[in-house]
């Protein structure tokens, strides 16, 4: 599907730098995960698909599907969102949170998930921080 990833390029690269400026690490196109997400956060757990409304099937005007050829289009795409849902369910079997994001919301697409990952990287600091430091003595016991 070297196509569809070539459309994607420029929405990833956008996202990639985006989650990078941030502080984040990721690894991409992790082939030991279903459906290799573009991006994959294994310190938090999250696998990010970057996905071009037409080929993934958008509710969006992006994603409408041609009149003609319909039949040949109905196949190729439903393959396509087909792949796209078992690819998510083995991704959350695996304790894997995934989040899409969409060519047409790229901007909001990554705010959303800057804002979450910086969610759970707070969660991860606070844990050992509590762990780590023992409660002072208490006074006058
Ligand atoms: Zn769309």
């Amino acid at each position: 599907m070297s196509a569809v990833k070539g459309k994607n390029t420029r929405i990833e690269l956008a996202i990639r730098k985006t989650v990078h400026h941030e502080g984040f690490r990721y690894s991409l196109h992790n082939k030991s995960l279903p459906g290799k997400p573009d991006l994959a956060l294994k310190k938090y757990g999250v696998a990010v698909f970057v996905n071009g409304c037409f080929w993934h099937g958008h509710s969006c005007r992006k994603g409408k599907r041609p009149t003609s050829n319909k039949n040949f289009w109905d196949v190729k795409l439903e393959r396509n969102v087909k792949r796209d849902r078992d690819n998510t369910k083995q991704l959350k079997k695996l304790g894997w949170e995934v989040v899409t994001i969409w060519e047409c919301e790229i901007e909001k697409g990554a705010r959303k998930l800057v804002r979450k990952l910086n969610h759970k990287k707070k969660r991860l600091q606070e844990l050992p921080k509590q762990d780590n430091h023992p409660k002072p003595e208490k006074l006058g016991s």
